[in-house]
């Protein structure tokens, strides 16, 4: 992989844990999601302490393309139809205020901040995006359907929304942690009761954030049946053009694209990790048909949770572990969601309640056609007979070509050549060769 973010970035060290210490709030993991987290649980006051298996950063955040919006993919018109204006409402201002409050901490934390405007676009019938244009209107954000855009190939029309952003991910993530009290290779390998256990030593905590990518708890909250994992595949290009605002694409197979300085970010191939679909090969056919005369400087591909109903998982971690809160399930949409999660579990920490908490609530309703979908692909690929099984739940591994990685379809872990732990949920090694 060759990423684009780390490169030639400074980095800060940070001790590990040796021995045991105690601390009000434990957030495991040091993604965007658990850094926020710390930050704001930091400007509340709150004595906490971040736990980080390996470096900050350096897990799923480092392969963003950081677009700052409000626009996701699940649409508006779907929120309100599933969940009522109310939560819509929620969704859309929990996420308005985090674009605000990054824009405000990029003023002290530099990060190549960019003010763009968001775009999803279509090529098909543009009806759809007409009345979403209108609903999130409704809702109380100025989102305008057009039907041209910046972009150097036609589309059929367009949902806009101005004063969105683009950032550098790492140099914020790094900048903002700075003073914060953080712990580097401190993996936790178990959690009882409201203490974690690493192989150093533990923290006795009064409530513990797990932000981990995909929660590391299997017996509490079901995440293993409420999450999947799709890979999505990025090319940073030189000599393409200026596209002047981030987009997203209606379709499965459309490509979203972002400008980094003189670089264009092109990308989409997106499938179901352990699954066969587009990869490198589907973006590298689009860059050949719209940027042709363009340089590959970077390529890079990661993965991240997808939640049921693409709402994130932002709460309690289950009714069962009233100490317990997560942040996960992202839907590719972390940089806005993870804002949105700090100030909601700030929220709750601090007060038992968040304004914006329902929608996220991780309680919700499960019965969505995505269940039965990820129930299907673990019993396949459960009693599928191979000796390379995933340490997680015992799901066999798939050889991924392009990656060299053995993959499980079931809930998303990756292991190198070798049997090393890449992604999770996985916590252990698979096999030596
Ligand atoms: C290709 C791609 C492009 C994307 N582009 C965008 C975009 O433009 N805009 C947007 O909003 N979102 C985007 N996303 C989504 C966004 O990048 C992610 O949702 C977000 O980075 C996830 O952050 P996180 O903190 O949850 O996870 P991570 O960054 O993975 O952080 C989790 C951390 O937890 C640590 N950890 C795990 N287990 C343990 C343990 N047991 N003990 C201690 N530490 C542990 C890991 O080492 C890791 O550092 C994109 C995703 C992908 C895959």
């Amino acid at each position: 992989m060759n990423y684009l973010w780390d490169d030639e970035i400074p980095r800060r060290q940070y001790p590990a844990l040796k021995g045991d210490r105690k601390t009000d709030v434990l957030i495991i993991g040091g993604g965007m999601a658990g850094v926020l987290c710390a930050y704001r649980l930091k400007e509340l006051g709150v004595d906490c302490l971040l736990a980080e298996g390996g470096r900050i950063g350096n897990g799923i955040t480092r392969g963003t393309t950081a677009v700052l919006s409000a626009q996701h993919d699940k649409l508006y018109l779907d929120i309100v139809r599933q969940f009522g204006e109310a939560k819509a409402k929620q969704y859309l201002e929990a996420n308005l205020r985090a674009v605000r409050r990054y824009r405000k901490l990029a003023e002290k934390y530099p990060c190549d901040w960019e003010e763009k405007p968001s775009y999803m676009y279509t090529h098909g019938d543009t009806e759809k995006l007409r009345q979403e244009a209108k609903t999130v209107a409704r809702l109380g954000f100025p989102a305008e359907f057009v039907r041209e855009t910046p972009l150097p190939f036609p589309v059929a029309g367009a949902v806009r929304y101005p004063e969105m952003a683009q950032f550098h991910p790492l140099k914020f993530l790094l900048g903002i942690s700075e003073d914060l009290p953080i712990l580097e290779h401190t993996f936790i390998r178990e959690i009882k009761g409201t203490t974690a256990i690493a192989d150093e030593g533990s923290i006795e905590a009064k409530k513990i954030i797990v932000a981990t990518h995909f929660p590391i708890l299997n017996r509490k909250g079901l995440y293993f049946m409420k999450l999947y994992q799709k890979r999505s595949f990025v090319v940073a290009l030189e000599r393409a053009e200026d596209v002047q605002g981030t987009y997203v694409g209606t379709a499965e197979s459309s490509m979203y694209l972002r400008n980094y300085k003189d670089l264009l970010l092109v990308g989409g191939g997106d499938h179901r990790t352990g699954k066969n679909g587009g990869g490198f090969d589907a973006v590298h056919e689009f860059i050949q048909k719209h940027f042709p005369d363009a340089v590959e400087r970077y390529a890079w591909a990661a993965q991240d949770c997808m939640s049921l109903d693409e709402i994130p998982y932002i709460g309690r971690y289950s009714p069962s572990a009233p100490d317990l809160y997560v942040a996960s399930g992202f839907n590719e949409w972390g940089m806005s969601s993870s804002m949105a999660a700090a100030e909601i579990l700030g929220d709750l920490i601090c007060n038992g309640q968040s304004a914006y908490a329902p929608v996220f609530s991780p309680d919700r309703s499960m019965m969505r056609a995505q269940l039965f979908k990820n129930m299907g692909e673990t019993l396949i690929d459960f009693m599928f007979p191979t000796f390379r099984r995933c340490s997680h739940l015992g799901c066999a591994l798939k050889w991924n070509p392009s990656e060299h990685t053995w993959d499980c379809p079931c809930h998303g872990s990756r292991f190198s050549e070798q049997g090393g732990v890449m992604d999770n949920p996985a916590m252990k090694d698979i096999f030596r060769s």
